[in-house]
């Protein structure tokens, strides 16, 4: 197999069947030996900030298609536009794509690498009458572009000779002139129906230093001119991306055209749906703006749909691809809900995470009849379905602590749990039945006090089976640790943020955090250790700001999709 995904931890990629319109294309190249056998594609992301869960959607399908194809995919940075590039996002997107379980080998590659050879082939198309010098500002150039309807005019320095198109662009290469003074442009056609085709900007004068290649530069190729002489210098076979460029391919094939002489491979575009996603958004703009006002704590904060936020937040590599296996690849623009993303989590955490419990907002229960020196031993699965993950053990005593909502003065109709008179059965340990309620001088319950049967223990042979429908989760108060949690939940609260004015959308709980009871064993959990609290939802250890002994939890989803019903 090839290099290009081996990740060794327990983050295997299984190899996909599922089928899409793309994968029938790399079978139909395959079969009539189109590339060779060769599948070669590249995610080429902009390190113009984070990369978030549509991006994730691109990585999966890139790189997935290369691993199950045997294949290659390369991780390509567009670094083209120096303004707004930085390293430290170039730093966060080698890490993301790394943390989601893929390998780009010995096929790392920056745009930036091919500034020389991109200035050649420019001197290449002038040379061939294929591009000139424009002197028009950036405003008259978009004015004469025309419009759908309109086609556009040419511009008068349209007709300059070779080589004084040579001389002028040498001489912005140079340094000569100031920013924005001179445009190169490939001379296509202004009539033509397709914008895009209308004398496209090939290279700008800009002074801006640039993360890799320093000053050297002060005329920077424009993406699309630079994007498709990246594929064909890397030998790209399939060049997959979102819709919105599905009118530039006629570019793309014209500048390759143009230059089959000096690079001959011709990678075929392949365009496909980006991913929406309700509840959230996926502007980089708007996600910057939510970084700079200080909306969230940062580009990882849980509730971003960065990677680096989903990962805080508790998402695994696995929860991320089984959502983009699931939501598929099509040509068709459609919305998919939150909730479907929520639910691979689930799956996921359902599946390796350990059980335990926490008492987020407690209340504090005495067991009357509980003789005040007796502990005992209760046993808790780690996993319900997992025998071989062992039991742990709870200790139980006669004050312990059970969650507020457990407890009703007056229960509503279906309410099962504790009420006066009500029994319920403590999890892994007794049934108790209420007898009292103490409340303090505010008239707010300060504790309540129950009775045991204690023949009723859990797991005992020749324990009564009497069954009672409540069965509710409790820690002993003298065992219990003081644990932060926080609860997270989505940061919109409109489903389509993006369309309107997104800082209206935001939604005021997405963020509580409570100081709760939990297992004396979990002061010791590591950062990035993934549970489930029993009855609470699925929880993960953050990652920045978790100190030794000093855990905290991120909510990382609840346990049924509650959306709407949660308070
Ligand atoms: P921009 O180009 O406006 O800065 P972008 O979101 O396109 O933003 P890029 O860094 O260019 O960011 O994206 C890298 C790759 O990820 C591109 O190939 C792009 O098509 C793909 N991509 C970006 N957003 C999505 C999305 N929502 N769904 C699927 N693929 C996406
Ligand atoms: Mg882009």
């Amino acid at each position: 197999m090839k290099d290009s995904l081996k990740n060794k931890s327990t983050n295997k990629l299984p190899v996909s069947h599922a089928s899409n319109f793309i994968r029938n294309i790399v079978e139909e190249d395959n079969r009539i030996n189109r590339w060779g056998g060769r599948v070669e594609t590249r995610f080429p992301p902009e390190p113009n900030g984070y990369l978030h869960i549509g991006h994730a959607k691109s990585i999966c399908l890139n790189f997935g298609l290369a691993h199950d194809y045997k294949g290659i995919c390369h991780l390509r940075f567009d670094d083209t536009n120096p303004e707004k590039e930085t390293q430290e996002y170039v730093d966060s997107i080698l890490d993301s794509v790394k943390w989601l379980g893929f390998d780009w080998g010995e096929h790392l590659h920056y745009s930036s690498d091919y500034f020389d050879k991109l200035y050649e082939f420019s001197e290449y198309l002038i040379n061939q009458g294929k591009a000139y010098v424009d002197s028009l500002t950036i405003e008259e150039i978009r004015e004469q572009r025309g419009t759908l309807t309109k086609v556009g005019h040419n511009s008068p320095y349209r007709e300059r000779s070779v080589t004084e198109n040579l001389d002028l662009f040498r001489r912005m290469k140079l340094g000569e002139f100031a920013d924005g003074r001179h445009v190169l442009r490939a001379k296509i056609s202004m009539a033509s129906p397709n914008i895009n085709l209308r004398d496209p900007v090939i290279y700008r004068i800009r002074r801006n230093h640039h993360h890799r290649t320093g000053d050297k530069w002060c005329i920077y190729p424009m993406y699309d001119y630079t994007h498709c002489i990246s594929d064909a210098l890397e030998n790209i076979t399939h060049s997959i991306c979102t819709l919105e460029f599905e009118d530039h391919r006629p570019l793309y094939d014209w500048i390759l055209t143009q230059l089959k002489t000096l690079v001959s491979c011709h990678p075929q575009q392949i365009e496909f749906a980006r991913l929406k996603l309700t509840y959230t958004v996926m502007s980089k703009r708007i996600l910057l703006e939510l970084v700079e006002n200080k909306l969230v704590a940062g580009w990882d904060d849980p509730r971003m749909p960065t990677l680096v936020g989903l990962r805080r937040r508790g998402y695994t590599p696995e929860s991320i691809r089984m959502f983009a296996e699931r939501i598929g690849v099509s040509k068709a623009d459609s919305w998919i809900d939150m909730g479907v993303l929520e639910d691979c989590l689930r799956e996921n955490l359902n599946v390796r995470a350990q059980r335990r419990i926490a008492v987020l907002r407690p209340l504090k229960l005495i067991i009357d009849n509980y003789p005040d020196s007796l502990e005992e031993e209760c046993f808790a699965p780690n996993h319900p379905q997992k025998p071989e993950w062992g039991r742990r053990i709870l200790p139980l005593s006669k004050t312990i602590y059970i969650e507020r909502e457990d407890f009703m003065e007056e229960p509503v109709k279906g309410y099962y749990r504790l009420a006066p008179g009500a029994e319920v059965r403590l999890r892994y340990a007794y049934i108790v039945k209420c007898v009292n309620v103490v409340k303090n001088s505010s008239g707010k319950i300060k504790e309540i006090h129950c009775t045991y049967d204690p023949d009723t223990k859990s797991g005992t042979s020749g324990a009564k089976i009497r069954k009672v429908k409540g069965n509710i989760h409790w820690l002993s108060s003298k065992y219990a640790q003081k644990g932060e949690i926080r609860l997270y939940d989505r940061l919109f609260s409109h489903p389509h943020p993006e369309s309107r004015d997104y800082t209206a959308h935001l939604n005021p709980h997405s963020k509580k955090t409570i100081s709760a009871f939990i297992e004396s064993s979990l002061k010791k959990a590591q950062p990035e250790e993934y549970f489930q609290f029993e009855r609470n939802g699925y929880f993960v250890i953050d990652r920045k700001d978790t100190k030794p002994g000093r855990p905290v939890f991120n909510r990382a989803v609840t346990l049924k999709d509650s959306w709407g019903k949660r308070k």
